[in-house]
């Protein structure tokens, strides 16, 4: 048996390229449509065979490693016609398909919007337009004018493709194409509707209500199955996603399912503890208790206060910060009970205590961002 490389004449360490260029090369030479020589025929089955097992890496290893030869004269499996369409042509053989379909699924769209942070906790409708394609008003779909239809092609018999015979060294090839008459559909419109010029749809804007799901945040997509751009010629519908995009709330801050808020409370009311009233983000009413002697970064949790789950029941909790205002603008009876006050409590030269790292407001501000 010849040595493959030999055969091919490539080197030992010849890239797949360099072997498939070679192999091109002597096809081209060899093969029997070309040249009349007996023995070409020969030595063309000896180079596929080569070109066979050299241009698989598999093969080639173990060939390289001396073993045994798979197959005998011809072309072994995996080797197939295209491979020698390949070598002639470049591009490989098309397979044969039947006429392309009018009809087809339309496109997927995606929009943005914006909803309130509480349609985003707790749900709600929203109303928009949305730039996309729907049927065509005139011929339904049909994307004929009224009155006619499609008709099959005369040119490539209603099959879309037509067969082109190109001269070749290998003599006359036959090769096929999408039919150019009727762009490979195998049917004609003998009048196209004039306004989707034949298509079937046309652009629209078109009004629609979007349900907002409770607990979506900045990034949820929400599928609406068949309400994307419909497809040609009365194709189906493709689906719309509505991402999400929460827009700011002025009072409260959403991290998760959980809501933030600061909540000012007075320094004489911090000191004495008080009950404050506060309108939660669904608008009900609710006391926050301040007991005696609270502290600027203290925090009240009010469980089931904070934004519906996406997925399951239940909500998430409502922080309330507390911030503890020092008063201004004191007139002369009230700066004197504070003076006196400080007095009282030997605070009016205080000696500036420094808090433990972990106590203080700035830790205590640190690990509300960072979330502990
Ligand atoms: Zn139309
Ligand atoms: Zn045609």
């Amino acid at each position: 048996m010849s040595d493959y490389y030999e055969v091919l004449g490539v080197s030992r360490d010849a890239s797949t390229e360099e072997i498939k260029r070679a192999y091109r090369k002597l096809a081209r030479k060899l093969h029997p449509d070309v040249t009349d020589d007996p023995a070409a025929g020969e030595r063309f089955k000896e180079v596929s065979q080569a070109y066979e097992t050299l241009s698989n890496p598999d093969k080639r290893e173990l060939y390289d490693r001396g073993g045994t030869q798979p197959g005998g004269a011809g072309f072994g499996p995996g080797f197939g016609f295209s491979d020698i369409m390949d070598a002639f042509f470049g591009g490989g053989a098309t397979t044969s398909r039947g006429p392309a379909s009018r009809t087809q699924r339309g496109q997927d769209a995606l929009i943005r919007i914006e909803v309130d942070l509480a349609d985003a906790a707790f749900g709600g409708t929203k109303e928009i337009t949305v730039d996309t394609a729907v049927v065509c008003p005139t011929c339904q779909g049909s994307c004929c004018q009224p009155g006619t239809s499609p008709e099959a092609c005369d040119i490539c018999g209603g099959r879309g493709q037509v067969q082109r015979v190109v001269r070749s060294l290998l003599g006359q090839v036959m090769t096929t194409q999408p039919c150019p008459t009727c762009r490979g559909f195998g049917t004609v419109l003998p009048a196209p509707c004039l306004e989707c010029s034949g298509e079937g749809r046309v652009r629209s804007r078109r009004p629609l209500t979007i349900r907002v799901p409770a607990g979506v945040s900045t990034g949820t997509r929400v599928q609406l199955a068949g309400q994307g751009e419909v497809g040609t010629a009365g194709g189906p519908a493709g689906d719309l996603y509505v991402e999400i995009v929460e827009r700011p709330h002025p009072i409260f801050s959403r991290r998760g399912d959980d809501l933030h808020c600061t909540l000012e409370v007075p320094m004489t009311a911090a000191a004495l503890g008080t009950v404050i009233p506060l309108e939660t983000l669904e608008g009900d009413e609710v006391e926050i208790d301040v007991r005696p002697g609270a502290q600027a970064g203290d925090e009240v949790q009010l469980r089931g206060r904070g934004t519906e789950h996406l997925r399951g029941t239940g909500r998430g909790d409502l922080h309330v910060h507390l911030d503890v205002t020092t008063p201004r603008n004191l007139d002369a009876e009230q700066e004197e009970l504070l003076r006196r006050l400080a007095e009282l409590r030997g605070e009016a030269r205080p000696a500036g205590r420094l808090s433990p790292a972990h106590q203080g407001v700035f830790s205590k501000l640190r690990d509300r961002i960072t979330g502990r």
